[in-house]
């Protein structure tokens, strides 16, 4: 991650958005469904390490990395070395008429590192919400079951089956129902907004016995949850909590699916966000955004039996598993095992974290700084309360942007900044990044 084609540091010389950006962007509401949405409208040129440089010549300093893509940086060497190879060889068979090996790599490496002690199998795709469909794909076939289970406040993704497992009406459900059955929410552990005091194990207790009285555990094929949730807000569960369901869905031989497509490779300091609660076995790991330096591709991972439950055709796509997205993620896993990918993500969290309390301690409407690793989060609220605070974080959000700082908002109130940053970060970068975000809370 040494060497920088751009200059890693943070220049605006423009408005933001800039005068060519904002030429483009006319266009583009004149040609692209207005659906899409644009959090900030600034076109990107290109990028290199933890930096984004506009059409206008803008540098930003990239704290959301495409929501937790470009973990490895933008345009690192080996993945764009792998990918220029690849795509002068072969970039398309279809895997399923005739394989190729990097498609054998991706799931061998992902076997090795998913935890738990069993053998295991890989499948691959094209993005998070496509790997959680195959995930309850399988499940079901496995168990012979149909109920599906998943949190309140998840995101797991924007078809038909995922719009009904998110928690949130806007923006991803409102109004494109009919949506698919037999998905029931369950309360998340949410230490922040639990009654005080409460475990890890109460909260299993009490998601687990809603779902005893409104389901049955027999009907059950699949427990879908993030370790930490992504969209949410970056809720890490009270201690014990992901243990507690753990051990009942595996008593009631119940598909326990780890949805680690954000939280995964390399975000929290470990290769999956699971490993942090000892206990905690998933069964089924999906895992998309991180894996591939931003060439689209997405994984299903785990225990052998289930992953062998389908009948050959019966799991597969046109492009899943592509060559040149394969190629990017066998570079980006192997960069990873070679060591200290894991380390850096750690070493953010040590270099941004005690900034963040820090802030906390000077400004009431942070509510709680959480996170793990490079996945860190500031929740917002009316000082004093659990209110939450959004308009806090459209003014923060729109602070930083104004001032070369990408950072995003989350969470079901919309009162959440998330950090995302790339693991090529310096600590200059983010100490710079911080400076700004810290301004923007005394403008307030
Ligand atoms: C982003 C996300 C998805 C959906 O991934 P897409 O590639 O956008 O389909 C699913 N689950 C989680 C936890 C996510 O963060």
């Amino acid at each position: 991650m040494a060497d920088f084609s751009i200059e890693q540091a943070r220049k605006i010389t423009t408005s933001i958005p800039g005068p060519k950006s904002n030429e483009l962007h006319k266009n583009r509401l004149e040609q692209v469904g207005h659906g899409v949405g644009a959090a900030l409208p600034v076109y990107i040129e290109k990028a290199n390490g933890a930096i984004l440089v506009d059409v206008d010549g803008n540098q930003f300093i990239d704290m959301g990395s495409g929501i937790g893509v470009t973990t490895i940086g933008h345009t690192n060497s080996g993945v764009v070395e792998a990918v220029s190879r690849q795509v002068a060889e072969l970039t398309h068979t279809l895997f399923t008429v005739t394989p190729y090996q990097s498609y054998v790599d991706v799931c061998e490496i992902l076997n090795r590192h998913m935890p738990g002690n069993f053998v295991k199998r890989s499948a691959l795709f094209n993005s998070g919400a496509e790997a959680v469909e195959n995930a309850v794909k399988l499940a079901r076939k496995f168990t012979k079951r149909s109920e599906i289970a998943v949190f309140d406040h998840a995101y797991h993704g924007r078809t038909n089956l995922t719009m009904a497992m998110n928690f949130k009406n806007m923006p991803y459900a409102d109004g494109f129902g009919p949506f698919a059955g037999s998905v029931t929410h369950l309360p998340m552990s949410y230490p922040f907004r639990d009654p005080e005091g409460m475990t890890g194990e109460e909260a299993a207790v009490r998601a687990i016995t809603y779902l005893e009285k409104r389901i049955g555990a027999h009907n059950l094929a699949a427990l879908v949850i993030e370790p930490i949730q992504g969209e949410g807000g970056f809720m890490v569960p009270a201690p014990g909590f992901l243990k507690a369901l753990s051990t009942w869905t595996h008593a009631n031989g119940i598909v326990l699916v780890a949805d680690e497509v954000q939280a995964g490779i390399a975000r929290t300091g470990k290769w999956f966000a699971s490993e942090y609660e000892e206990g905690f076995e998933p069964d089924l790991m999906t895992i998309a955004k991180g894996i591939a330096g931003g060439m689209p591709i997405s994984a299903v991972t785990g225990r052998a039996e289930i992953m062998d439950s389908s009948h050959a055709g019966g799991i597969g796509g046109t492009f899943g598993g592509n060559p040149v997205a394969a190629a990017a993620a066998v570079s980006v896993l192997k960069q990873i095992e070679a060591g200290g990918v894991l380390e850096k993500a750690l070493h953010i969290e040590s270099v941004m974290k005690p900034r963040l309390l820090d802030l906390k301690a000077k400004f009431a409407i942070i509510g709680e700084v959480r996170g793990r690793g490079a996945m860190l989060a500031l929740e917002f609220v009316e000082p004093g309360t659990l209110n939450p605070n959004s308009a806090a974080v459209d003014a923060l959000v729109k602070h930083c942007h104004q001032n070369g700082v990408l950072v995003l908002n989350a969470g079901t109130y919309g009162n959440v900044i998330r950090f995302l940053p790339s693991l090529a970060i310096s600590d200059e970068l983010l100490h710079d990044a911080l400076d700004v975000l810290a301004e923007g809370l005394a403008k307030l």
